[in-house]
């Protein structure tokens, strides 16, 4: 993980930035000398969204794909989990997904696959230095896609590979992982990093604890979120980024009910009352 900071760094400080009328020229396809090579041995960062669009693309459970397919690294410096797709394990490490004529779950690929040539960069939410996000070009050495004739701008290259599906989804998440209270401390208590993991990440489960616990006596969540979220991965999601900055952060993105405030109230001034008595 030491390597991806390193090149974050290098990134930021050395990389032409890019707007979204850049040109660049590139073109992938079948005929290329390289053709799926970079399809393997590559660390490629799910975004909570890509785990949805795969996992029901394969029609198994967010668990089932995530113990499956993808590796959780833990590394001190890293603030909060991240995941990995899982390379298998063969000579080259290919890329689960790839067959002979390509990626084999194309249309559903990860947000990461849709960029490259491309990259992202972001600044972090208390970013003073006037950073801006920006798009930087990685030129891998083994890709040929470069000697390509087909031109491209930034945003043109953005439009065509559906990357805009992933945006807001993308900037919800951003709003977690690049939160101030983040950079503020060492990392998140085991607790709650298993809350993070489970509301990002294994959308079934989450979905376990809203509708199997006593969640929904607790907090208040009108009845049309409540049908929106049963049963759509992608509302779910946006409930569990919003959970998340509740249960993490403290933000009032989600309503704890009266009664259990009221009850709560009581039962602290019983406790109060108890305590005085004793003394
Ligand atoms: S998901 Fe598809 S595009 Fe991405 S590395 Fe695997 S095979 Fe290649
Ligand atoms: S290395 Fe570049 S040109 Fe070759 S298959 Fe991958 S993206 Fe396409």
């Amino acid at each position: 993980m030491r390597e991806i900071e390193k090149l974050k760094e290098t990134i930021l400080k050395e990389y032409p930035r890019l707007t979204e009328d850049s040109p660049f020229t590139f073109r992938c396809h079948s005929g290329v000398s390289c053709f799926n090579e970079c399809c393997a041995d590559v660390n490629i960062f799910l975004t909570p969204y890509d785990i949805i669009r795969l996992k029901n693309r394969l029609g198994i459970s967010s668990g089932e794909f995530l113990s499956k397919h993808t590796i959780s690294p833990f590394d001190e410096n890293l603030k909060y989990p991240i995941v990995i797709l899982k390379m298998s394990d063969n000579e080259k490490k290919s890329c689960p997904f790839v067959g002979d004529d390509g990626c084999t779950v194309y249309t559903d690929r990860p947000w990461a696959c849709r960029m490259y040539p491309l990259g992202l960069a972001s600044p972090k939410e208390d970013d003073d230095s006037n950073e801006k996000e920006f798009y930087f070009l990685l030129e891998e050495s083994i890709c040929q896609g470069f000697k390509e004739d087909k031109k491209w701008t930034v945003g043109e290259w953005i439009n065509d590979q559906g990357i805009a599906e992933y945006t807001e989804l993308g900037e919800l998440f951003k709003g977690i992982t690049l939160h101030n209270y983040l950079q503020e401390i060492e990392g998140l208590p085991p607790e709650k990093v298993d809350m993070f993991f489970t509301a990002a990440y294994n959308i079934d489960k989450f979905r376990d604890f809203v509708f199997k616990s006593s969640f929904l006596e607790k907090f208040d969540v009108d009845a049309d979120r409540v049908a929106k979220i049963k049963d759509d991965d992608v509302e779910l999601l946006k409930f569990g980024f919003e959970w998340l900055r509740f249960s993490l952060y403290g933000e009032k993105t989600i309503n704890v009910k009266n009664s259990v405030l009221e009850s709560k109230k009581a039962e602290i001034a019983e406790k109060m009352r108890k305590k005085s008595e004793e003394n």
